[in-house]
């Protein structure tokens, strides 16, 4: 068996250059505590972001409970790629089968989407989400800021994911495919920075396997 990369599909958290943001975040900057440039023995920077705000994360349960849960460790997982057209800022239907992951890309499919500042974005119908948890959806990859509209304060489809099974499940948000990439199965390595939070920094990355 050979593994293949296809692409690494995060957008990275960017310290002071463009950058990906939404709900209005303050964007991810460093400061500098050691600097080669100015005599020191090396380059430490100490930074200050949101996992949720500046780029491709990934966030367990821990999200929307009052415990406090770190986002789980994911291995290699089989997921499937599937592109959807929101209508009228909706996704209402998905055409995929059952997966342990599902990557959603939505159209149009531009690559502003790595530097946007998101006021709004298309949202799932909960029927939507409801047909994502019935094809036994353990890791949801979506291209947008959040599986939820940026108005709805009680995180409906978040929920509904979590309804079951939920400490193993997770949501990665804030991704971008390509559109060279083409749907199909792939082999997801999801890559979780390891932080004890609901959520950290992740660098999803797929794969095609030979035999
Ligand atoms: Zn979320």
């Amino acid at each position: 068996m050979r593994l293949t990369e296809v692409c690494d599909i995060s957008i990275p958290v960017s310290f002071g250059g463009k950058q990906v943001s939404a709900f209005g975040g303050k964007p991810a900057c460093r400061e500098t505590f050691l600097d080669t440039r100015k005599g020191g023995s090396c380059n430490c920077e100490i930074y200050t972001f949101s996992p949720h705000l500046n780029g491709t994360h990934t966030e367990g349960v821990g999200h929307i409970t009052q415990a406090r849960i770190s986002v789980p460790n994911v291995g290699l997982v089989e997921a499937q790629l599937v592109t959807v057209k929101p209508e009228k800022g909706l996704i209402s239907a998905i055409k995929a089968k059952p997966a342990e992951a599902l990557i959603i890309r939505t159209l149009p499919n531009l690559t502003t989407k790595r530097t946007r500042n998101y006021k709004d974005w298309p949202t799932f119908t909960p029927d939507a989400m409801r047909q994502i948890v019935k094809l036994g959806v353990k890791h949801l990859l979506v291209d947008l800021p959040s599986v939820d509209r940026v108005d709805d304060a009680q995180l409906t489809n978040h929920r509904i994911f979590w309804q079951k099974g939920a400490r193993q499940k997770t949501i990665t948000e804030l991704v971008y495919v390509p559109t060279r990439v083409k749907d199909g199965k792939y082999l997801l390595n999801l890559q979780v920075a390891a932080f004890e939070a609901d959520a950290a920094p992740s660098r999803p990355v797929l794969y095609k396997v030979k035999k």
